[in-house]
């Protein structure tokens, strides 16, 4: 049986794989700025988390984010991305 070959990458918060586009990808940028990444074009460090509130969330509060992307999270950042969810 053939698979098709869908690009995965895990949740920093739930540890679970899954296809990168249900994924939302932040990223540190070389200049240290960090941006939440809707169309994957960014380049940098980037961390994975699942469209959900709840992952979100839970990667913001207990700073899995923050230790993937080995930086601390900026106020906007935060802001951007419980913004996000609200998109979702
Ligand atoms: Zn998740």
């Amino acid at each position: 049986m053939k698979v098709k070959k869908v690009p995965m990458r895990t949740c920093v918060s739930c540890n679970q794989s899954k296809p990168k586009r249900d994924l939302l990808r932040v990223v540190r940028c070389p200049d240290g700025t960090m941006v939440v990444d809707l169309k994957g074009k960014v380049s940098g460090r980037g961390a994975y988390l699942c469209r959900e509130r709840e992952c979100i969330e839970r990667g913001i509060s207990n700073r899995r984010l923050e230790r993937v992307l080995e930086h601390p999270l900026d106020p906007e950042l935060v802001q951007t991305l419980l913004e996000t969810i609200h998109t979702i």
